[in-house]
């Protein structure tokens, strides 16, 4: 494995939130990356839900950007703030359950662009990686789906929850998925929905059924607040919303099949609640609101370090319910170009960086996995 290098070259399987913070924090710090998504264009899936950064993740995702680019976040995020409250079908509130202090809300395709700010051809679209070979020289390359291949010092898996990377790497690794069936729905924000979550969420529980409601609020529109602040970026036009998780303690049925489908039959489900939650369903956008597995990866011992590691939902996917899963993304980043910062200065070697970086990433991400787990109990209704 390669050395105290200068000229190290990083290959980052993954165009997602992750593996797109740490191309940023290494194109900050002078290192050659090389970023392979599979899917065909930026844009090619609308991958708007609202995702829930704390102070450390939010930190970590700007220890990555570029300065000039921190106005432009703070100014397409929103604010994540005030009690977390349990109620009842008809809004009645039960207990409230913790505050949330310095929380930001993030919608993840407007962030996904964002990250992609200055990045060029540095990212490949539509070449998905599917193995690797470890090289002699302690090198790794890296196999692409349409038959080429590219060398560098690292592989860094950011590829998500099916990572091929992972598959490879560790093929003993497993991820479950929880029983049930949950749906995530996405719903324009009006004002009289915006009742619906005065705080930092609400979670409705109702006889075998819950629903997790969150607000994203832009403070700006993306799209006008980047054509104003950092011209060169391109955003994309998107309204505030509300998000929302529903679990069911059985599958909906062979015919609930499109979202129209799913909507009726929960409609069905929630008959009698409160008008405005009944509305909040009734009003679901069709393109962006759909089925939703949750998994979770069971814990895996260390590996020998060699060229190749993960990052993110690759290694440590958890349930959303502890809200880490980018947050832990965006630290793995941070970690991770750190170390590398310090190969490429010639202050550390890059196995052992690399194995740094590892141990502490596996503790801190199958941590919060076990977090997330214990949380879902909180949002899975009782049979
Ligand atoms: C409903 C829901 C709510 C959530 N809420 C929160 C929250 O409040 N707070 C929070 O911190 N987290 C939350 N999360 C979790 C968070 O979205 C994920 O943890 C995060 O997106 C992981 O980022 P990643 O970059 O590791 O993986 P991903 O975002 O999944 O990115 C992986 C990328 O790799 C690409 N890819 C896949 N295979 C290949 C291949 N073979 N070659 C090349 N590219 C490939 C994919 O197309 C994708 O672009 C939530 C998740 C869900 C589902």
């Amino acid at each position: 494995m390669a050395k105290g290098i200068q000229s190290m070259k990083v290959l980052v399987a993954g165009a997602g939130i992750g593996g797109l913070c740490l191309a940023q924090g290494l194109v900050r710090a002078g290192i050659d990356v090389r970023v392979f998504e599979r899917e065909p264009g930026a844009g090619s899936r609308y991958q708007g839900f609202r995702i829930g950064l704390d102070g450390l993740g939010l930190a970590a995702l700007r220890e990555c950007l570029p300065p000039r680019l921190h106005g432009l976040l703070a100014a397409v995020t929103g604010p994540l703030t005030g009690e977390r409250r349990l109620v009842d079908p008809q809004l009645k509130e039960l207990r409230q359950l913790g505050e949330v202090a310095d929380g930001t809300a993030a919608d993840r395709h407007v962030l996904r662009q964002l990250l992609l700010a200055g990045l060029g051809d540095r990212v490949e679209f539509g070449r998905a990686v599917v193995g690797y070979d470890e090289l002699p020289d302690g090198r790794v390359e890296a196999r692409l789906a349409d038959g080429g291949s590219v060398v560098g010092d690292l592989l860094v898996g950011a590829d998500g929850v099916g990572s091929a990377v992972r598959r490879q790497l560790l093929p003993g690794a497993e991820v479950a998925a929880v029983p049930g069936n949950a749906l995530l729905g996405r719903t324009p924000l009006t004002e009289r929905l915006a009742a619906l979550v005065p705080g930092a969420g609400t979670l409705v529980r109702g006889s075998g059924l819950s629903l997790l409601i969150g607000r994203m609020e832009f403070r700006r529109p993306p799209r006008l607040a980047a054509a104003e602040l950092a011209p060169d970026v391109e955003l994309p036009d998107a309204d505030s919303y509300l998000r929302w998780v529903v679990m069911l303690p059985e599958p909906l049925g062979a015919d609930a099949v499109t979202w129209p489908q799913v909507r009726d039959r929960l409609l069905g489900l929630i008959n009698g609640w409160h008008p405005d939650l009944v509305e909040l369903v009734r009003r679901s956008d069709t393109g962006n609101s759909s089925p939703l597995t949750i998994r979770y990866a069971e814990p895996v011992a260390h590996w020998g370090t060699g060229p190749v590691t993960l990052l993110g939902d690759a290694i440590h996917t958890m349930p959303p319910s502890a809200g880490q899963g980018a947050n832990t993304a965006f630290r793995d980043a941070a970690l991770l170009c750190r170390s590398l910062t310090a190969v490429h200065r010639g202050e550390a070697q890059l196995s052992s960086a690399v194995e740094e970086y590892e141990l502490r990433m596996l503790d801190r991400g199958f941590a919060a996995v076990a977090q997330g787990l214990d949380r879902l109990s909180e949002f899975v209704p009782a049979r």
